[in-house]
């Protein structure tokens, strides 16, 4: 018998399985998938904090520095913030080496089949099977209920752009959400993602950036999409015996909708947990990870904000705000929260400033 059984072998996952199996734990994984690069269905960057918790293989990686902040009229404005970052990925090839770090550290993968309730043969149970969870609803616990919805295509082949994250804001084609162009590692990737029950629109965003963004030079190579769960953490996310990590427990910001970072930490501390429990006699997973997993206080009330759909003129007159600018740098460049003391520092000399002052 495992000791951990996962369903999941994605980013939250494979960083659980490795962890469990790191100290000693039978641990194994199973997945629908053939192997752990197939079907991504993400744009796969990471923020700078995740970088600093886990090693990437750098030729995995593409640094970016800054954002692009295009208003519905296509105006822009750079925002930056010296020493962050963001890394683009070749998320299959990601996933495959955390696969591989997984097993070299003890933990089977089994690929190409699909979790059952009636399967259950491990002590501990990790749902990381993304947002409808099917381990969450065969145990009884929280599921996801709000939700965006993401599509994204890859262009191969020469597009002129300079290397920041380029974000578009526009209420018609990207309600509740954002477009965005990244440079990514070989390939240039174009999406956007609108709040159900909107959906996004590929090919009218593409055509509506291509005077910033001129894509018909290269060929598109692929195109994919799924939900993103936006209404935080699914209460409850674990029992004695059954935990959930990653999207299955609503662990994605509600505001950025960046859920990768989140999987792998909530994927670890899982796992550290189980193997306290199981193997020193800690308390239950359970208990320890209710104080560990985020409340998204501040992040809740600002995604019900961008559920209101501002006009696209008011977006583009915000765009003007040194405000409204602190505070999308607070958003971008801040992910340890919106009150943290950086985050102030950045935006308090903004807020303080007369209003109409440039
Ligand atoms: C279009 C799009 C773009 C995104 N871009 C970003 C981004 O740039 N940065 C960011 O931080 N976040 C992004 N996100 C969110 C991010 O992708 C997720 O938060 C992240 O993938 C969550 O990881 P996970 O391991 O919890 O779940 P997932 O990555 O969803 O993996 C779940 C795994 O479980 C498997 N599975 C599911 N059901 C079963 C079953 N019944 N039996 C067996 N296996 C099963 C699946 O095959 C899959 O491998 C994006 C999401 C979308 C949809």
């Amino acid at each position: 018998m495992a000791d951990v059984e996962i369903v999941g072998a994605s980013f939250a996952g494979l960083s659980c399985a490795r962890a469990s199996a790191s100290r000693g734990l039978r641990t194994i994984v199973w997945d629908r998938k053939r192997d752990a690069g197939e079907a991504v269905r993400t744009t796969g960057l990471l923020v700078k904090e995740a970088d600093e918790d886990e090693e990437f293989p750098r030729e995995l990686v593409r640094r970016i520095h800054g954002v692009r902040l295009y208003g519905p009229s296509l105006r822009w404005v750079d925002l930056d913030a010296p020493g962050y970052f963001f890394l683009a990925t070749d998320t299959p090839a990601l996933l495959r080496s955390m696969a591989a770090r997984a097993e070299a550290a003890g933990a089977e993968i089994r690929h190409g089949r699909s979790f059952w309730a009636t399967m259950r043969t491990g002590r501990i149970l990790v749902g990381a099977d993304g947002p409808r969870s099917r381990v969450a609803r065969s145990a009884g616990l929280g599921v996801n209920r709000r939700f965006l919805a993401g599509i994204e295509a890859e262009f191969e082949g020469p597009v002129e752009l300079e290397t920041r994250l380029h974000v578009f804001l526009d209420s018609d084609l990207a309600p509740g959400y954002i477009g965005w162009v990244v440079p990514g590692v070989g390939v240039t990737q174009v999406g956007l993602a609108t709040r159900l029950p909107a959906r996004p629109d590929l090919d009218r965003f593409i055509e509506r950036v291509r005077s910033v963004v001129d894509l018909a030079p290269a060929r598109r190579v692929a195109t994919r999409g799924g939900l993103i769960p936006v209404g935080g953490t699914v209460r409850p996310f674990a029992t004695p015996d059954t935990v959930l990590v990653g999207d299955a427990a609503g662990l994605v910001s509600p505001l950025t909708a960046g859920g990768i970072h989140t999987a792998m930490r909530s994927g670890r501390l899982a796992a550290l947990a189980i193997a306290s429990h199981l193997l020193d006699g800690g308390p239950s997973p359970d208990r320890v990870l209710h104080d560990a997993y985020p409340a998204f206080t501040w992040k809740r009330p600002m995604r019900a904000a961008m559920d209101i759909h501002p006009p696209n003129a008011l977006l583009d007159r915000a765009l003007e705000s040194p405000r409204f600018r602190a505070v999308a740098r607070a958003v971008f460049f801040h992910h340890r929260g919106l009150l943290s003391g950086d985050a102030w520092r950045d935006v308090a000399p903004a807020m303080l400033r007369p209003a109409g002052a440039p």
